[in-house]
This record gives C-alpha cells, structure tokens and sequence, in this order.
C-alpha cells in the first residue's frame, strides 16, 4: 500500500489537489491554519492534524500549497506571510511570526522529500533547498499553472527545479495533480518559469479586459466579440478560458461576482517576484512593471480577494461606469 503523503495549505487550490492525491490512493494527512479549510478534505478521507509540525513528524514526502513563504534564514527560521485573513488570525493567536516551515524544517525527518508548489522567489526555494539539504531532506519547487478548474481536473503544469535523482519521486506524486509535469533545472528553475508564465498572464488579462471593455463601448455583444477574438490572432488564454467579462462564460469567477478563482493579492505578489528578478538581473520589463502596479492599486481599491479577472470591472469602475 502506499505511505502518506503531506499536505500543508488546503486553500483554492491546495484542497483539490490534495483530493486528487485521496483519489489516487494516498493517504493524505493535512493541515491549514483556517480549520474550516481542513473539514470538506477530512470528510472524504484525510486525516487532519493541528500543525505542519505534526505533519512532518508522520509523512516522509510534504507538499506544501501556500500564500507564499518569506525565508529568513537565522538558524532556520522560516516564516509563511500569508494573505490578510490569515494574518489576522496569526495576530489574534499572537505567535511570533507565522512558525509554519520553522516548526516543519525542525520536525522534518531525515530523508524527507519536500515539494513547494507554491509561487514563491526563486532564490527563497534555493535557500530552503539548501536548510533542506542541512537536515537530511531534499526541498523540490514545483509551482503550477492551471488555475482552481485545472486543479480540480487534475489537469495543472507543474514547472520542477531540484536534483535529478530526485525528480521521478516528485513526479509520480505530481501526475496524480497535473497533465503535465515538466523539469526545469536546479532548484528554484521551477519559480523562474512560473513567474514569466504568470507575468504574461496578467499583461494579457488586462489587454484582454480593457479590449474586451472597448469593444462594449463601440457596441459590440461581447459575447459575440469574444468568440471573434477567439478565431483571431487576438485569442489568449484570458479571452479563451477565462473571460473576465460577466455573461460571457460559464463556470469562470467572472461568472461568480469574481470570488474563488486566483486572488489579486496573489497575482500581485508574482508580480512583485517578477520585478524583483528582473530588477536583479537587470531585465527591462515596461508592461510587466505596468502590470505590477495595476494590480496593487486594485489591492488597495476593494479588490484584494477578488479574483485577478476582475480587472475588467475595475476597469469600467474606472471609467465611471
Ligand atoms: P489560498 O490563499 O486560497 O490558500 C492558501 C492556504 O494556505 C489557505 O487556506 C491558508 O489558510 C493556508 N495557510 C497560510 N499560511 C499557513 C500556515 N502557516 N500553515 C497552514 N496553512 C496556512 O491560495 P491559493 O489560491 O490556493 O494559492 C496558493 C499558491 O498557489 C500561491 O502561491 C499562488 O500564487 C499559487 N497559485 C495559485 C493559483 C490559483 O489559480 N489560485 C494558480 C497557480 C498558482
């Protein structure tokens, strides 16, 4: 039979991975920080414990789904800083820092294998890959592409950085998530590819929601707009997939009044990852810097914890609509 597999991050997208692990016929033992998170994922199975620290201690191979991980590296120390909700929480509980990784990087077995889908910097999933290596463990990134929907379907792409001879015992627990599952290079390569991919995305969302709000304008239906767009060269995944104009697809959060879905808070960290990078590698990223910057102005205007495609009504609010 199959040993457990850890999970630690049960959010949009971390729960229905974590589902797709349960199908495949891993026992999962899992935790968040919002037990709510943890309840529909027991009810079919799980077992939830109270702390990552708990899940270190019974599952030699972790995932971890999270906001992001912010690695200050005194001994070692790491510290998850998540979204506004949950830093709340962390001040009502008054712990010193969010001890997520602190306490899993102390608990963490020798031998261990640690998979960090989440996005985060690349040089960070470097130097936990090197605290890893310190205990004994192995720490893999392996960010994904795919949204709540390919979450669901099990159909993400997972972008892997980290040791070779490591790479087939991520990836037979990665195939059960995703359709594609791709190796990239060292650790922290996985990062690299996720934060271009994602920095396109939020320039072609917003190209997508401002053409898409011109075209209204100008009169067209825009479903019917969306469909010409679809069978141009103007087509992209935003226009596609994941059209941020209400009424024109179903299943979409533009569907929903723009709740679950990716989060502008979080669109707006890899964005800010994104700069980082480039600032660092002296990169010149004009639209992707725009970008950045729209998306923090939505953060501050009400829309943290929409979904990113509600540039589109940000921008009709804009323009006093
Ligand atoms: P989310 O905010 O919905 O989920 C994060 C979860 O982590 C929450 O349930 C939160 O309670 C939990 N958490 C935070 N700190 C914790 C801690 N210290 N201990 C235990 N649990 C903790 O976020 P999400 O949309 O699932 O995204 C997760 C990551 O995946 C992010 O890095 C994001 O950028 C990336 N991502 C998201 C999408 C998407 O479409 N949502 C797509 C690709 C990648």
């Amino acid at each position: 039979s199959k040993t457990p597999v850890g999970f630690v991050g049960l959010g949009n997208m971390g729960s229905p991975m974590a589902k797709n692990l349960l199908r495949n016929g891993y026992p999962v033992i899992a935790t968040d920080v919002f037990p709510e998170s943890c309840k529909e994922l027991q009810d079919i199975g799980a077992q939830v414990v109270d702390s990552p620290a708990e899940v270190a201690e019974r599952a030699d191979r972790i995932l971890t789904m999270l906001p992001s991980i912010y690695f200050t590296f005194t001994g070692s120390l790491c510290d998850t800083r998540a979204s506004a909700d949950v830093r709340r929480l962390k001040t009502s509980i008054k712990e010193p820092g969010n001890a997520l990784c602190f306490v899993l990087f102390r608990k963490v077995k020798k031998g261990t294998l640690l998979i960090d889908s989440s996005t985060i910097d690349p040089a960070v999933s470097r130097e936990m890959a090197a605290a890893a290596e310190k205990m004994g463990a192995v720490f893999m990134d392996a960010p994904v592409s795919g949204g709540v929907g390919a979450a669901s379907l099990a159909k993400l792409t997972f972008m892997v950085g980290g040791v070779e001879e490591e790479y087939n015992a991520a990836q037979e627990l990665l195939t059960c998530m995703g359709a594609n599952v791709v190796y990239c290079g060292q650790v922290g390569n996985g990062q690299a590819a996720k934060i271009c991919n994602n920095m396109l995305l939020a320039i072609g969302m917003i190209g997508t929601a401002e053409t898409m709000n011109l075209g209204i304008r100008l009169g067209l239906d825009p479903k019917l707009l969306a469909q010409i767009l679809n069978m141009s060269s103007g087509r992209c995944w935003s226009s596609d997939v994941y059209n941020p104009v209400p009424g024109v697809m179903e299943g979409v959060p533009s569907a929903n009044s723009y709740q679950g879905g990716f989060g502008t808070t979080l669109m707006a960290k890899d964005l800010g990852l994104a700069q980082n990078t480039a600032t660092n590698t002296k990169t010149p990223i004009p639209l992707g810097s725009l970008a950045h910057q729209i998306f923090r102005v939505m953060c501050s205007r009400g829309y943290a914890n929409k979904d990113f495609s509600s540039v589109f009504q940000f921008l009709r609010e804009e323009e006093g609509q």
